[in-house]
């Protein structure tokens, strides 16, 4: 962890709870996150239970993401919500490319893309995931696949600006919910890759933006991992719907 990144702790709830599930986590991540300074703390419940949440965070530090969004703006794309509908839900997040959106229903780089830069334009953080699957790993192609993932938003109209207040987390795809982490040198090495490709563009955004690691974060890994000098922070998954856990992950970022 560099010190002149701010730290960042991002919660993503996937599709589990309830809207009284949602209240009583956020409540308790809420109370405790008021002890924990100098790092931020963001959680991403389902779309629908988000108003919930926000209602227990109102007043106090810890941010409300989404975990997807249309790419579209508004007009006939039944069942999706807009990044400006995702603002006024009190949203100031949103994850784009997760894993299980990419490989579960078929979010192409391209549209990954177009989604970081809806999130951009309505006022929001894109939190733009990338990540290899173990294949691409043992092919030795992780750094090509991530290149592809980031290019596809560097190289869209208007993705240049997304770069200026985007966070990147690096989610190996063989480490999500598998209970298998990346090592902290694993994961040092890949953040120190993208921090590189960003800097290609342009070196002030690159140390400006912070890179999270997601997978298999738990709070006896997250202290390895948040020391190494291009991690700024978690995406964690499982780990975030009991708030003892996601709490003590935050608390395991240095102090700087
Ligand atoms: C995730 O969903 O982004 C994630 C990293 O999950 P887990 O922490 O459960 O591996």
């Amino acid at each position: 962890m560099n010190s002149d990144r701010r730290p960042l702790v991002v919660g993503n709830w996937k599709m589990h709870g309830s809207v009284a599930f949602a209240r009583e986590l956020a409540h308790a991540v809420a109370s405790g996150a008021a002890k924990v300074s100098a790092v931020d703390i963001v959680i991403c419940p389902p779309h629908l239970l988000l108003r919930a949440a926000a209602a227990e965070l109102a007043g106090g530090d810890v941010g409300l993401g989404a975990q997807t969004v249309s790419e579209f703006r508004h007009g006939a794309y039944t069942g999706e919500t807009s990044a400006a509908m995702l603002a006024e839900a009190g949203c100031r997040f949103v994850i784009v490319g997760h894993s299980e959106r990419r490989h579960l229903f078929g979010d192409s780089n391209t549209a990954v893309a177009a989604k970081a830069i809806a999130v951009t334009d309505a006022g929001l953080v894109p939190i733009i995931c990338v990540g290899e699957t173990h294949d691409e790993r043992h092919r030795g192609a992780t750094n090509a696949v991530i290149a592809a993932q980031l290019s596809a938003v560097m190289e869209a109209e208007g993705g240049p600006a997304v770069f200026n207040n985007a966070v990147i987390a690096y989610e190996p795809v063989w480490a999500i919910g598998t209970g298998e982490t990346a090592t902290p040198a694993q994961a040092e090495a890949v953040h120190e890759f993208i921090r590189s490709t960003i800097a290609a563009t342009d070196p002030v955004v690159a140390e400006a933006t912070r890179i999270l690691y997601g997978g298999s974060v738990k709070p006896d890994n997250a202290a390895d991992l948040f020391r190494m000098m291009n991690i700024d922070g978690g995406l964690i998954g499982g780990a975030s719907l009991n708030a003892e856990d996601f709490l003590r992950i935050c608390v395991s970022v240095p102090r700087a």
